[in-house]
């Protein structure tokens, strides 16, 4: 139903803006719009089927898979592929607000550097 629109599908489907760095048959990657890093990209699947990745099953094992490769080739085109932390927030009480599945590239000039930094808590 239309009101269960999530904003990343309403991003997918170009009724939202958003600053798009990939794009291919399966996903999306775009800048966080609040980003906790200096380097914060999601990596966003198509499908609407998997709202958190506990809701994942094996027929959506390519498209993980897919994912993961992604986030290496993006973590190589941002030039973070030395140091970047892939998150993915499970549900409201692990802090997951858009329920639709994502994965979050983070990496810092402090992450880089050796030190964790604030922004990564
Ligand atoms: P979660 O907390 O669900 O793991 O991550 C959701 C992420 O989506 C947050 O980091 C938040 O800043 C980001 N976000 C929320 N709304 C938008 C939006 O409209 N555009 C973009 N680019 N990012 C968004």
């Amino acid at each position: 139903m239309a009101e269960d629109k999530t904003i990343f599908a309403m991003i997918i489907d170009d009724e939202l803006p958003s600053e798009k760095l990939y794009e291919d048959d399966q996903c999306i990657v775009i800048k966080d719009i609040n980003p906790k890093a200096s380097t914060h990209v999601l990596i966003i699947p198509k499908s609407t089927e998997i709202p958190r990745l506990a809701d994942a099953n094996e027929s959506h094992q390519a498209l993980l898979g897919h994912l993961l490769l992604v986030a290496g080739e993006m973590s190589r085109r941002l030039g973070v592929d030395d140091a970047f932390r892939l998150v993915i927030n499970n549900g409201a009480d692990a802090g997951q607000t858009v329920f639709h599945l994502h994965l979050h590239i983070l990496a810092s000039k402090a992450f880089d550097e050796g030190s964790l930094g604030k922004e990564f808590g």
